[in-house]
């Protein structure tokens, strides 16, 4: 691949991401190796690791997967919410 399809960039490179899998109302970080458009951040997978990724989703689901707790999810009490005005 020459340029990215979003936003034609070219430099685009080889990087170690951390793919968010979503298992119930966690996120579970996949290390993979893909290409990476550096000016959108747009993620190329090949084949292969969309198959890796697949087979990751399912074996996550039937807790296969040894997993290591990493940080926490944190969300802002509805209380201290704004509302975004236009
Ligand atoms: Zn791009």
């Amino acid at each position: 691949m020459t340029k990215c399809v979003f936003c034609h960039g070219e430099d685009i490179r080889e990087q170690t991401v951390n793919e968010e899998l979503q298992l119930n109302s966690d996120i579970v970080y996949a290390p993979v190796s893909c290409l990476v458009c550096q000016t959108c951040g747009e993620r190329y997978f090949d084949r292969p690791t969309v198959r890796h990724l697949e087979k990751l989703r399912a074996e996550l689901r039937s807790g296969q997967v040894p997993l290591k707790q990493v940080g926490k999810v944190l969300m802002i009490e509805s209380s201290s919410m704004v509302t975004a005005r236009v």
